[in-house]
């Protein structure tokens, strides 16, 4: 008889996005009449842009006739798309990143997923609280774990970002090797300085860990001070590995593109992680479609950046009238001016706080709780939405506080 991967029976069910259905079904039941407004949406709402289908189309075409016709592409992507890339989300920063640095891929998702498959089982991981479930539930399935209690699985180390720390952690007080860090963050919007990511940086190299660094929301970063690449710090060639998405900048979330990058500098012992991460690709993915390489590759015409910007401008206008409106009720926020997400601290326990949401305005929320122990007390807002449903929402809301 096959025996199964038995650490899959440590995953805690995610509870969360499954019961914030039930009970909005159960509402939508006892109130058939009422209207209900969703701001717990993790997915964007708006059309790609123009360039990125003007482009798909095109490369469409080319698949159409022998002479242009594609077959498998580059395991690590199109010349088209790193070029881009490297010269404008790095080098025009003043970072350096080289093109053939740059693995194309289907998704941050699926990349900072699989990152941990060449390290060995026995690393030290630390996760943000709250978290990006992926982060951790990746090193559940490795096996890097234990078991889960009260939230929290042992063997991993939780890095607290609290009201306290504005939501950013502290450097963690044991050994560590790994380290996940997400910025600007979901869910808490929260966004680091360069003064602080520095601390990190140095923290690595001094302490021989890697980060793992999760910039899938940087086209939301306003504020120019802020560091967009963790390659903008010195030294982090040699400790970090960034992962970027057009998911969230240029709406591909079903259309499915994204980036990691892994300097040639970067070693652990000797051994490369370009070269072990090229061989994994190389064995388990077959890269991105030819159609969907050229529409990502758009993004970084003329065009395509006004057209991003436009888009991550219209969802940041969203956020802004979320932040405003729950400041006007009292309520303390942070996020939504560099991210599309607002994290609100609530007084009390955040189902409470989403019931009261959902009974009272018909509006839906997404509950701290559901992203780990620090999330308890706050509840994540989406600008991912219409602006005609951010008004309703909150007027409705006006009338609650
Ligand atoms: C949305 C999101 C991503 C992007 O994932 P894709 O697979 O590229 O769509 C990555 N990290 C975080 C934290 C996200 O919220």
């Amino acid at each position: 008889m096959p025996k199964l991967n038995s650490h899959y029976g440590k995953l805690q069910a995610s509870y969360l996005f499954a019961e914030i259905a039930k009970r909005v079904e159960e509402y939508s039941t006892q109130n058939p009449e009422k209207s209900i407004i969703r701001l717990g949406i993790g997915d964007v709402t708006e059309p790609l842009p123009a360039a990125c289908v003007e482009a798909l189309k095109e490369a469409a075409d080319e698949l159409s006739k022998r002479e242009t016709f594609k077959g498998y592409p580059s395991y690590e992507g199109y010349a088209f798309l790193r070029n881009p890339i490297a010269q404008q989300d790095f080098q025009d920063l003043g970072a350096e990143v080289y093109a053939d640095e740059i693995f194309v891929s289907d998704g941050a998702k699926s990349d900072t997923a699989n990152i941990q498959e060449i390290f060995a089982e026995d690393n030290r991981i630390a996760v943000p609280d709250p978290v990006y479930p992926v982060y951790v539930d990746s090193n559940v399935m490795a096996g890097r774990t234990g078991l889960a209690e009260s939230g929290r699985y042992e063997g991993l180390v939780y890095l607290e970002c609290t009201p306290e720390n504005n939501y950013l952690p502290e450097l963690p007080q044991e050994k560590v090797d790994l380290i996940y860090l997400c910025f600007p963050n979901n869910p808490t919007g929260a966004h680091i300085s360069r003064e602080k990511l520095t601390e990190w940086v140095n923290y690595a190299l001094a302490e021989n860990a890697i980060i793992f660094y999760d910039a899938a929301y940087v086209a939301f970063i306003r504020d120019e001070s802020m560091p967009k690449s963790i390659y903008e710090i010195p030294g982090a060639r040699k400790c970090a590995i960034e992962f970027r998405s057009f998911s969230k900048n240029a709406g591909f979330t079903g259309t499915r593109c994204a980036y990691t990058v892994i300097p040639k500098e970067l070693q652990v012992g000797g051994k490369s992680l370009h070269q072990m991460w090229f061989r994994r690709q190389a064995t388990k993915f077959n890269g991105v479609s030819y159609p969907v390489q050229k529409a990502a590759a758009a993004v970084y015409s003329e065009a395509g950046q006004a057209q991003v910007k436009t888009l991550t401008d219209f969802y940041l206008g969203n956020a802004r009238i979320v932040r405003e409106s729950l400041n006007g009720f009292g309520l303390k926020c942070t996020g939504g001016d560099n991210s599309p997400y607002i994290w609100v601290q609530v007084n009390g326990a955040s189902w409470d706080f989403f019931d009261k949401l959902l009974h009272n305005a018909g509006v839906v929320c997404t509950p701290g709780a559901g992203f780990g122990k620090c999330g308890e007390g706050h509840i994540r807002i989406s600008a991912f939405n219409s602006r005609a449903n951010v008004l309703k929402a909150m007027e409705r809301l006006q009338k609650v506080f």
